[in-house]
């Protein structure tokens, strides 16, 4: 049997790396030509960690810093609360798709590929048609082509989004003093009375990640799309924050940062269809307060590469894969629909931990 993995993202890679360990000829083809960036760096829950111990081989060593402790703050700097967190970590997504790309066979990896339609023969799926006129023949695709999946589109059409209402700005500072400062701690600062937060964490030794999530129905919107517009934007939201959100947003660089207009859709009646299924974003999406998104990609990964090589044949594997993700996935989707509207509705204003616990806490 052979798989094409359409999408060489975090989800891609991953299922092309089990495949490949498990003795299944898989090929990942992605559209960049290298690395793919975007959504600069994320916290992952322990789940995706350990799937990363496994694909691991012994000469490599993991991206990424722990990240043992939440601190949750108001922005005159009262503190709410204080929580241990069960080992997550924080990776830059270029750090982790290269330490990725790296466990994936040289050969079996193809960038420069974008995705552009599937070829039937017999009202059959057969081939994947990229948009420089390659194509790769197979038995099974698999789209892990990330949020605005083409694959997805292809094969169950639009699917209808929901707004997030709340928008993201993100961005990553250079600061190895803060970085040290704030080492092993996920921190946010949100407003007991408006839809608004700005939250912290390091990435490496000498960089932070950091995000605004604001509520721009109320607090209005940035204004021109030019990076001085974002950084006056930002200042303005932040007025009266503590001292290190002024340092953060003083040593950023604007043109690196970025809005993200969040948005999901509800849990998909299946994954696949006929001889395609879908993985990662391309599946289901969750909004940014569960920070799942990774987590999930990989695990999606995980269950469906091991269906895959346990089932009598790829449909069987499907539903397999489908059994086990389901009810998991959905429950993220209304998590992160919950954490949203505590943080809009500003009257409950109580403390709610923006993560994803695991199944059994
Ligand atoms: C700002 C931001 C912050 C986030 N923070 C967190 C966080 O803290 N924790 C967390 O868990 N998640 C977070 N996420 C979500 C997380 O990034 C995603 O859930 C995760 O990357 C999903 O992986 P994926 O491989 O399914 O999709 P993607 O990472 O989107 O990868 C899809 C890949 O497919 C490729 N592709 C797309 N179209 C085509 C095509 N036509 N042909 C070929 N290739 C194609 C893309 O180039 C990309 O490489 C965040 C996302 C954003 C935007």
């Amino acid at each position: 049997m052979k798989v094409v993995i359409i999408g060489g993202g975090i989800a891609g890679l991953c299922m092309g790396i089990y495949l490949n360990q498990y003795g299944l000829e898989a090929i990942v083809n992605e559209r960049k030509g290298s690395v793919s960036g975007g959504g600069h760096a994320f916290l992952m829950h322990h789940e995706g960690i350990s799937i990363l111990n496994e694909l691991q081989t012994e000469a490599d060593v993991l991206p990424g810093k722990l990240v043992d402790t939440f601190v949750f703050r108001r922005p005159n700097g009262e503190l709410v609360n204080q929580l241990p967190l069960d080992e997550w970590q924080c990776f830059k997504r270029t750090d982790l798709t290269a330490y990725l790309s790296r466990l994936m066979p040289e050969e079996k990896l193809y960038n420069e590929r974008s995705f552009s339609h599937f070829i039937y023969e017999g009202g059959r799926i057969v081939a994947a048609e990229f948009l420089n006129g390659e194509k790769e023949y197979g038995d099974v695709f698999i789209g892990a082509d990330g949020a605005n999946s083409m694959v997805r589109r292809e094969i169950f059409g639009e699917v209808k989004f929901e707004t997030g209402r709340v928008k993201e700005i993100v961005g990553v500072v250079e600061h190895p003093d803060l970085a040290e400062g704030y080492a092993g701690k996920f921190t946010k600062f949100q407003h007991e009375n408006k839809g608004l937060a700005f939250g912290l964490i390091p990435t490496t030794t000498t960089e932070l990640v950091w995000y605004i999530q604001y509520d721009p129905e109320t607090l209005g919107d940035v204004e021109g799309d030019s990076p001085k517009d974002l950084e006056s934007f930002c200042k303005a939201l932040l007025k009266g924050f503590p001292s290190v959100v002024e340092t953060v947003m003083d040593n950023n660089d604007f043109s690196t940062s970025y809005v993200w207009n969040t948005r999901d859709f509800d849990l998909l009646p299946s994954f696949h269809r006929d001889n395609v299924v879908l993985i990662g974003d391309a599946a289901h999406l969750a909004l940014p307060f569960t920070s799942a998104g990774t987590t999930n990609a990989m695990v999606d990964a995980k269950v469906l590469s091991k269906c895959l090589k346990e089932e009598k044949d790829y449909t069987a594997a499907f539903f397999c894969y489908y059994d086990h993700r389901a009810a998991q996935v959905e429950g993220h989707v209304l998590l992160g629909r919950q954490l949203r509207d505590a943080f809009l509705n500003t009257g409950m204003a109580g403390f709610a931990l923006p993560l994803i616990v695991d199944q059994s806490e």
